[in-house]
């Protein structure tokens, strides 16, 4: 990076924080820098700061404007790594001292750092980023990967393509984790016939610490380099090594550089092991299984996330026993000692296969365990009541809190200058109180509508450009090109489906009948578009042909242009999608969807939900704030008569209700019913679906007794 002129020698420690990336005015810094570039590097600072000469930096440090958002940056960076006049500090006095670890397999925190395939790791990134807000004391576990999940292409036929990049470590704010002695970090665990080598990285997001696992070191061969690779990828063996380096190893990380966590919060089973290799310390410390149980039992945190049997990591127990053995100190503990009754942890119901099941270990090892909607509660609830038999399934001790998103990252900068002018420059400091709501029935419809159109502009810019780019360097053909969004219009009432492409998740359910779409489409006085986007799992055929069959309806002549995919959805397509629709639809099969967080980035920037009764909008529906529909008990397997009473539902609403309210103005052009929906959206979305919400949920419901303030812990699940 260059050397700075002095007045502005923090810029690279700014840029190497994460921080700056949901903070308004570090981001004005760098846009400011280079707006061209800011653009082009789709906004890296990093690749901004390497690109600018010495010059033009001397230049930047002679404009005032620049120099009032640097020191005003400046001093916001230190504030938030201090963590001093935090929530945190006030509320919980009596555990200044404490320390969160928190395991992840991804984290979503910027597009520059592709370390996540999708909604897990979006949620990851947004509790890092509010924790850090917050100035709860959290340090956060994950991989580094040296590619990241794959780039989208969608080829002339409609078939997914993926490609995969080698992430630039050069480019992106990652830092060699050091251990005390001030030292790369270097971890060695024995495996089956070698060493595996792990070294650490470090991210820096404001209060909040990560640190990244690689395996990718010229001491590994090949295929052990490979094992932090990609997400998700490999057969049983690659997962469950990546799950011993990311467990075993991330707890061994956390000792080299210094950290001695009071509780630990696993988010998903992917991160049991952690909670295995803190009982073998224990025991390596003179206690017995059974004490050693207890005590990591009573300092653990589950959140589970999968609503159906089949998404549960579950590994063959000689393949368990095979590599467990031999990793340092598993020998002489565990595996002598009480290896049938650690085997025993993680077994369960036969009828569900037999096999050492990551999410029941993990269950048996947490003090609590929660789901993350109250509909998912009930689901798991239900899901594992074979673990407390003598419990009725209503009272299994799982929990439920509700996902949020993390609403600096999320909202449009639009918005948020509408929302100082009205709610006060403080507002986002204050956005999880519901007294600051109201407020904004004072903005005047005209100042939000405008506001509303031009995200909607900046979005069909967007995704126009992309398609411009695709024609002019990839020489798609025409068709192409009007699947890529070529032919979408500003003032057409537009709705957006983003999700990953699984086939639950029902992306064909609006193509039900193609006629009947088509005239609510292709209207004359009222038109309607629809964008897409969203990634189908690389080995998932069923999603890849759903992505076809929509991708052939966009260049179909039949639907006039008026349908778009955006290809390679990833957080910086998410941005501008959530921010520019008018409407979110989301149409899973209930109750397959846990809670999904797209339609609160939605909701926040004032674009309501159409949404199946479902995961978050089952509780966050309210009345004047969007759309509710399909049956909240679904009818059993028969699909079909699912799909046509749900789409029978889904037209009904588009033709009769929502797309009439968007198009019925007043005599200045203002939908002001439809604004009245907008409004409501905000008010109720933003403080109830926050990150901020849900993380003092975490710390008031399960952090603080975790870490020792006095509070019952629910009974065991049985082994
Ligand atoms: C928010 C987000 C998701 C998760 O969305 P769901 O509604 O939970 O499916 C996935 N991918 C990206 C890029 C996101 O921003």
């Amino acid at each position: 990076m260059q050397s700075m002129p002095p007045a502005l020698a923090r810029l690279p420690e700014l840029a190497r924080d994460l921080w700056w990336s949901w903070n308004p005015t570090a981001r004005d810094l760098f846009r400011g820098l280079d707006p061209i570039a800011w653009q082009a590097t789709r906004h890296n600072p990093i690749r901004i700061l390497n690109e600018l000469s010495p010059e033009d930096l001397v230049e930047a440090a002679r404009h005032q404007d620049t120099m009032i958002r640097y020191r005003e940056a400046v001093e916001g960076l230190d504030r938030a790594v201090a963590g001093t006049g935090t929530w945190w500090a006030a509320a919980n006095p009596d555990l200044a001292a404490k320390r969160i670890a928190f395991f992840s397999a991804e984290y979503g925190l910027h597009n520059s750092l592709p370390i996540y395939a999708g909604g897990l790791g979006i949620l990851a990134g947004d509790i890092a980023k509010e924790a850090s807000d917050l100035g709860v004391p959290l340090v956060a576990i994950g991989f580094m990967y040296s590619q990241g999940y794959f780039h989208q292409r969608v080829n002339v036929e409609g078939r997914q393509e993926e490609v995969y990049r080698q992430i630039d470590r050069e480019r992106i704010a990652v830092a060699p984790a050091l251990d005390r002695e001030g030292n790369p970090v270097r971890l060695q665990l024995s495996l089956p016939n070698r060493t595996l080598h792990v070294a650490g990285w470090h991210v820096r997001c404001g209060h909040t610490q990560i640190y990244l696992l690689d395996t990718n070191l010229e001491e590994n061969a090949p295929w052990d380099r490979e094992l932090t690779g990609r997400l998700y990828g490999g057969d049983q063996t690659t997962r469950l090594l990546q799950e011993i380096v990311l467990g075993i190893g991330g707890v061994r990380l956390l000792r080299a550089v210094g950290e001695t966590p009071d509780a630990y919060h696993g988010n998903e089973g992917h991160t049991a092991l952690m909670m295995l290799e803190r009982v073998r310390e224990a025991m390596a410390e003179g206690m017995n299984f059974d004490d050693a149980v207890a005590a990591v039992r009573s300092t653990t945190i589950f959140t589970t996330h999968t609503p159906v049997p089949a998404g549960h990591d579950s590994f063959p127990f000689p393949l368990v026993e095979e590599h467990l053995s031999l990793l340092e100190g598993y020998a002489d503990t565990i595996m002598d000692g009480v290896r049938a009754r650690l085997m025993a942890l993680a077994a369960h119901d036969e009828s569900w296969g037999h096999g050492f099941n990551m999410t029941v270990l993990a269950i048996r090892l947490a003090r609590q365990v929660n789901g993350v909607s109250a509909r998912h509660g009930e689901v798991s609830r239900e899901m594992w009541s074979h673990l407390w038999p003598d419990t009725p399934p209503e009272a299994v001790p799982i929990q439920s809190i509700t996902n949020g998103v993390h609403v600096p990252t999320w909202i449009s900068g639009d918005m948020d200058g509408l929302f100082r002018e009205h709610l006060g420059e403080d507002w986002l400091a204050r956005h999880d109180d519901p007294e600051l709501w109201p407020a904004l029935d004072n903005v005047p419809d005209a100042a939000l509508w405008v506001t509303r159109l031009r995200m909607k502009r900046d979005l069909l810019r967007y995704i126009q450009e992309r398609a411009r780019h695709r024609w002019a360097e990839d020489h798609v053909d025409p068709g192409q090109a009007i699947a890529f969004g070529a032919l979408l219009a500003p003032d057409v009432f537009t709705i957006g489906f983003a999700r990953r492409f699984a086939t639950y998740k029902r992306a064909g359910l609006i193509f039900r009948d193609p006629e009947r779409l088509r005239r609510i489409l292709y209207h004359a006085r009222r038109p309607v578009q629809l964008v897409f986007a969203g990634k189908a799992h690389p080995a998932d055929e069923a999603g890849k042909s759903m992505l076809q069959s929509v991708y052939r309806a966009a260049r179909d002549p039949m639907f006039a242009g008026r349908i778009a995919i955006l290809e390679d959805y990833d957080m910086h397509a998410a941005h501008w999608l959530v921010q520019g629709v008018d409407l979110w639809l989301n149409n899973p099969r209930a109750p397959l969807e846990a809670c999904g967080t797209s339609g609160m980035k939605a909701g926040i920037n004032g674009v309501p939900s159409l949404s199946i009764s479902d995961g978050w909008w089952a509780e966050g529906h309210a009345e004047g704030n969007g759309w509710i529909f399909g049956a909240a008990d679904p009818m059993g397997s028969d699909h079909a008569a699912q799909d046509e009473r749900d789409a029978e539902e889904l037209y009904a609403l588009l033709e009769n209700t929502i797309v009439p309210l968007y198009y019925a103005r007043d005599p200045s052009g203002i939908p002001t019913s439809w604004l009245r929906v907008v409004r409501r959206s905000i008010q109720t979305v933003t403080p109830a679906f926050s990150a901020r919400r849900m993380m003092k949920e975490y710390v008031s419901k399960l952090y603080r007794e975790a870490l020792g303030a006095s509070a019952p812990a629910p009974p065991p699940a049985r082994f």
